[in-house]
């Protein structure tokens, strides 16, 4: 499988390589870095200040070279009636996307000693390979230190790990 990361807006290289190495370590694929993309015409929501998070996913979609393409972008996105999402993707669709901007919050209210840094980058970690496995078929996971459990806030981020637990391991791998 190949998974083609789309950098949508301004993105720092250090989060490309991040998501890159999340997605080598858990799924057995090939991941490319495709050319930055603007911004989606259309995508902002002047009333709510936010990003429409489905205009991404079809960008992703229309220029990913991947048989999987998540796009990654800094921008605040929101879907639907939810006042925010860290990503988003439709089960087996071959789009996806993450954003990056609430899960730089730097505390993690005290779960782990690690620094600001570290804590975001697994973050962004988590959550592509969440979307990814959304798009491979993955529902949402009760087990909560799997990657495929369902997290709203980052507080369910951090205690999560960055693996897919057996039960779904057997689903997808
Ligand atoms: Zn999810
Ligand atoms: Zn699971």
């Amino acid at each position: 499988m190949l998974v083609d990361i789309v950098p949508v807006g301004d993105l720092p290289a250090e989060v490309k390589r991040k998501a890159s190495a999340g997605l080598r370590t858990v799924y057995d694929c090939e991941v490319t870095v495709h050319e930055s993309q603007p911004i989606p015409s259309g995508a902002f929501d002047a009333n709510r200040n936010q990003y429409r998070a489905e205009d991404f996913i079809e960008l992703a979609s229309r220029v990913g070279s991947g048989e999987k393409n998540i796009a990654v972008t800094a921008k605040d996105l929101f879907y639907r009636k939810r006042n925010y999402v860290f990503g988003l993707a439709y089960l087996d669709g071959n789009g996806s996307v993450v954003s990056t901007y609430r899960l730089q919050t730097s505390s993690d209210g005290g779960f782990s000693e690690r620094d600001a840094d570290e804590i975001f980058g697994d973050r962004v970690r988590k959550e592509i390979v969440h979307e990814i496995g959304h798009t491979l078929g993955l529902e949402h996971c009760d087990n909560n230190r799997c990657v495929m459990n369902f997290s709203p806030t980052v507080r369910e981020v951090d205690v999560k790990e960055e693996t897919l637990c057996g039960s779904c391991q057997r689903q997808v791998l």
